[in-house]
């Protein structure tokens, strides 16, 4: 299984694709979580830094070349879950003809559909724990009294609403990208954990349309 997960700011993907990628022994691969890894290294570009602050792209080529450096790993040979990219048509293409170059392609797009008030009670109010990188919600998954929580930046109300008309004028577009070649699932984000994870794996197994 090679896998694409699409959805705005607070989805569900990082929650569905660790589940997913447990249960299938695959990689999970944010690009990011690789760019704030980098940014908390000091290794980020600081313009990058202002665009992930502002929730504005970062541009294409830098996350194309990190999956393409990524996904060669001798542990994507089984298959791979890409959480957060593509974010674009043009990432969408290059991923693409990277795969197919290697005789690997994309088997689904899976996305993951919420209304934009949900997503940003989502966003706000979700806290990682800093030691374990375990994602908590204060309302629908609060987090233990000992967790060492850390609030996103980009994850400000404002900044949130931003990274939404991102997706709309966007990633929105992807959706089409993989509809045109059968490989797009569109699922309910909304409900809980475990009846969202049923509907990924149904629509994962299904052909379009059944
Ligand atoms: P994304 O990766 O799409 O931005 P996350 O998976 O990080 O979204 O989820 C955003 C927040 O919503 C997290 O705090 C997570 O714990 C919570 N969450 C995820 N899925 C659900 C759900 N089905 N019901 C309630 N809360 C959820
Ligand atoms: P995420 O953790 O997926 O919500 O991404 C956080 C931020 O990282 C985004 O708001 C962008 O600034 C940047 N980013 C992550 N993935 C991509 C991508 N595929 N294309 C462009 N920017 C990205």
């Amino acid at each position: 299984m090679r896998l694409v997960f699409l959805g705005p700011p607070g989805a569900g993907k990082g929650t569905q694709a660790k589940i997913i990628c447990e249960k299938w022994s695959i990689p999970q691969i944010s690009t990011g979580d690789m760019l704030r890894a980098a940014k908390k290294e000091g290794k980020l570009d600081p313009q990058l830094v202002e665009a992930m602050g502002k929730g504005a792209h970062v541009p294409d080529e830098v996350v194309i070349r990190l999956i393409d450096e990524r996904t060669k790993g001798a542990d994507c040979a089984k298959g791979f879950l890409l959480d957060g990219f593509p974010r674009t048509v043009p990432q969408a293409s290059a991923l693409d003809t990277m795969l197919s170059g290697r005789k690997q392609p994309l088997t689904k797009a899976l996305a993951l559909e919420i209304a934009d008030e949900l997503s940003i009670e989502r966003a706000v109010l979700r806290r990682t724990d800093r030691r374990t990188g375990q994602a908590y919600h204060l309302k629908y998954n609060p987090p233990p009294p000992d967790a060492d929580l850390e609030h996103r930046a980009d994850d400000q109300e404002d900044v949130v609403r931003n990274r939404i008309c991102v997706y709309r004028a966007m990633t929105a577009e992807v959706l089409p990208y993989y509809e045109k070649s059968e490989r797009l699932r569109r699922v309910d984000g909304v409900g809980d954990v475990a009846e969202v994870t049923k509907r990924v794996l149904s629509a994962l197994k299904t052909p379009e349309g059944a």
